[in-house]
């Protein structure tokens, strides 16, 4: 019998174990696997409450719907009838200069590809909107050097749409620092666009034509009840996986017999070992970091180089008659040059049906990104009381909330910076004297869930099943 480890109990830790047991069927073959999670619950960042007759995600909320892994999987659990669009005639907004400004509608948000809302836009200057023009003559890079995400931007469209726009709603993803992440890493179908077409706009446009083409969903969807069905569904689905919770893996060796390596060792925090034929690693990097450092010292140190940056949500709800604004939106992005602790705002009970109760309003504070972190260093009521103060000051509260919540996420956003795929293809290498280690999640190859869900199918199909 083959033994199968899987470490942590998010998204990409259950979809492997959901994969791997299908594939363990389909093969016929006896499989055992077993998911250790360090929390007491499943989940990881997907963190759904119910409070009274709200539904807070104090975590993701949605995912994107161009990457299908997710609504595939949704599909197979048989939740394809619980999948949920957006509201619709909802738009976003970005805070420029204290007023809220409605993002120009064209295609990926900050491409300008319906002219005529760029150019009436009240966001960018008369020489930020002709330089995005100019888009249309800059020449394709081809020295093949690795870009940051905020150079490229700024190198095509020029500098006020990559702060005032791009940075935001793109850097956003990744709480991080756009000049920082790599291009090739965070947004290759951005490079994609500019070698394919010759450039941002030409590629937009193309790109939208093809995508009405083939779809007419919404850019991003979710549950009805929150992304914890999600959990739920694949954790009903696990009958034959043996899942432990509210123990940490703290210590991982290989077995030898007669000099040659054989499986792997798991020790838990209860002191409990067990023992693998192959280990799936869904943990954070400076987790995984400390489990490979007995095995391999080098695999250890890469990891250590993904940063992480830490955030939180303050989530607050109020009697809509106590609110000034009229919420028409899904929320708003804060740029830096803002100078405000508030990273970002989306109102949930807007955006999605069922978040809150006739006559109430639910929505969400962001705090924390890189290079703004301290804040997070506050108490929770602190907290509270800066994301009240600082939404009240643009949407215009007229009393206290009637619901206060605060979500913290510590070094929760991995940080892929320049650099980071040369440190995968590195990784990759050390490891590959581990036959049946097998790294997966947000700390790699795509952060958003449906990266993650694609990263658990792959690894599930990575395990060596045969003897
Ligand atoms: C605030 C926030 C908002 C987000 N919003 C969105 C969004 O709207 N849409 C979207 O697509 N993505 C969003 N993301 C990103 C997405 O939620 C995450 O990238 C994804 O959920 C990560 O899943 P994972 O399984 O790879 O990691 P995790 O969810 O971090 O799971 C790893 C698990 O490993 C466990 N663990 C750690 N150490 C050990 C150990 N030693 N032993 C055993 N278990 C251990 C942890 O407890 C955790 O449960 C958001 C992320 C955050 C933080």
């Amino acid at each position: 019998m083959k033994r199968v480890v899987i470490v942590g109990g998010g998204i990409t830790g259950l979809a492997t174990a959901y994969f791997a047991q299908a594939r363990a069927r389909a093969s016929g073959q006896d499989v055992e696997i077993t998911l250790v999670e360090s929390a007491p619950r499943l989940g990881g960042k997907i963190l759904t409450e119910r409070v009274g007759d709200f539904l807070i995600e104090g975590g993701p909320d949605a995912f994107i719907t161009l990457k299908p892994w997710a609504i595939r999987l949704c599909e197979q659990l048989g939740l394809a009838d619980q999948l949920i669009v957006p509201q619709p005639g909802r738009e976003a907004f970005i805070l420029y200069r204290d007023r809220l400004r409605r993002l120009p509608p064209g295609a990926m948000g900050f491409i300008p590809t319906n002219f005529a809302s760029f150019w009436q836009s009240d966001l960018f200057s008369l020489w930020g909107k002709m330089r995005m023009g100019l888009e249309l003559l800059v020449p394709t890079q081809r020295d093949g050097r690795e870009e940051s995400l905020g150079g490229f931007i700024r190198r095509r469209l020029g500098a006020e749409p990559l702060e005032r726009l791009a940075e935001p709603l793109l850097a956003g993803v990744y709480a991080g620092d756009a000049d920082r992440l790599s291009l090739s890493a965070t947004f290759p179908q951005l490079a994609i666009l500019e070698r394919q077409h010759g450039g941002l706009i030409r590629g937009a446009l193309a790109h939208r034509r093809a995508v009405k083409d083939q779809r007419g969903r919404p850019l991003f969807m979710t549950l009805q009840s929150g992304l914890n069905q999600l959990i739920e569904a694949l954790v009903a689905r696990l009958q034959n996986v043996r899942i432990i919770t509210g123990q940490s893996v703290t210590e991982l060796t290989r077995g030898t017999a007669r000099r040659a390596p054989t499986g792997y060792h798991l020790r838990l925090a209860d002191a409990r070992a067990l023992a693998a034929d192959a280990v799936v690693l869904t943990t954070p990097a400076y987790v995984t970091a400390k489990l490979l450092e007995l095995l391999s010292a080098e695999s250890a140190e890469l990891l250590t180089r993904i940063s992480y940056v830490s955030t939180a949500i303050v989530t607050l709800a109020f009697r809509s008659s106590d609110i000034t604004h009229a919420l028409e939106g899904t929320g708003f992005l804060v740029p830096r040059s803002e100078g405000r602790e508030l990273t970002a705002s989306t109102w949930s009970s807007s955006k999605w049906p069922g978040r809150a109760p006739a006559g109430s309003v639910l929505v969400r504070g962001f705090f924390g990104r890189a290079g703004q972190e301290d804040v997070l260093g506050s108490n929770d009521e602190a907290l509270k009381r800066l994301a009240y103060e600082e939404l009240k000051s643009i949407l215009g509260f007229k009393s206290e909330p009637i619901l206060a919540r605060v979500h913290r996420w510590p070094k929760a956003m991995p940080q892929y910076e320049i650099g980071h795929l040369e440190r995968l293809a590195q990784l990759e290498g050390a490891l590959s004297e581990h036959s049946g280690l097998i790294l997966a999640g947000a700390a790699y190859r795509g952060i958003g869930l449906p990266d993650c869900i694609r990263q658990a199918q792959e690894a599930a199909e990575r395990i060596p099943l045969s003897c």
